[in-house]
């Protein structure tokens, strides 16, 4: 494990860490990486995460060794609760890059969007530095997480030299990329970000802030992509996982 915070600031949700920080405090940690010039690798666990952690154990040994793992979702929430225990925050992708793209842009430091379809990183970057100016975006770019094009992208980042590389290939598939390239990249703060460029970009609209507040984001997000039903069975897994490991404790 790479990270060096004390014990009560995480938490253990069906056996991956969670780093258990207020918003401003992971924002600071997030700024001190990028200043720092050696490559970490940040994830923002969901509850479909800890479920695709129970089914391959090569993604739960990736989220485990992140650099930092905070907490995305509201079943997140819910699921500490269920463990008698509160999360200072929760801190959706989407307004995290937004927030460290404020702080890029005072520091002038730059940063690289990889993944979505093709247009939208670039559409996401153009509503970036529109919200920020003097941000420096190094590179935007489609791409796609097959292992065919790893050496072309890896190349073109590391050309770019970024301080923050977000990656948008949904998820385990962008934490994996990230894993296995991370050393080549050195990139101070690389993080998997799975729909954020088409939320920023508008090409997929956020649920209003009041379903946003009362954590009804992904009954909005099913509303408008129906198709996810399948995927979202496993909120309801994940809430009976966690009520098992509140009855038996942690599996050793
Ligand atoms: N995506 C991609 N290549 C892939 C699979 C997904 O670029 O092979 C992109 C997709 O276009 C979307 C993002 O990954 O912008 C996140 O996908 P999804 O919404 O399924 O992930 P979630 O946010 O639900 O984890």
């Amino acid at each position: 494990m790479n990270n060096s915070l004390p014990p009560e600031l995480s938490l253990r949700l069906l056996g991956i860490r969670i780093d258990n920080l207020p918003r401003e405090r992971a924002l600071a940690r997030l700024a001190a990486f990028a200043a720092s010039g050696k490559p970490h690798h940040i994830v923002t666990v969901n509850p479909e995460f800890l479920i695709q952690a129970q089914e391959t154990s090569e993604f739960a040994g990736v989220l485990n060794g992140a650099d930092l793992a905070l907490a995305d979702g509201a079943g997140l929430a819910l699921g500490a609760r269920v463990l008698g225990r509160r999360l200072a925050d929760r801190v959706p992708g989407v307004d995290l890059i937004d927030q460290l793209a404020a702080h890029a842009a005072a520091a002038h430091q730059s940063m690289f969007l990889l993944g979505a379809a093709p247009g939208v990183a670039d559409a996401a970057a153009a509503v970036l530095i529109l919200r920020h100016s003097g941000l420096i975006i190094a590179g935007a770019w489609a791409g796609s997480p097959s292992a065919a094009e790893e050496n072309e992208i890896v190349g073109r980042i590391v050309a770019a030299r970024p301080h923050y590389l977000f990656v948008a290939f949904g998820s385990p598939q962008q934490d994996l990329w990230i894993h296995r390239n991370l050393h080549r990249l050195q990139v101070p703060v690389c993080m998997g970000v799975g729909g954020a460029f088409d939320f920023l970009s508008g090409r997929v609209p956020r649920a209003p802030r009041w379903m946003r507040s009362a954590g009804l984001e992904w009954a909005y997000r099913l509303g408008r992509e129906p198709w996810r039903w399948r995927r979202m069975l496993r909120l309801p897994r994940f809430l009976f996982l966690v009520v098992r490991q509140r009855i038996e404790g942690p599996a050793a």
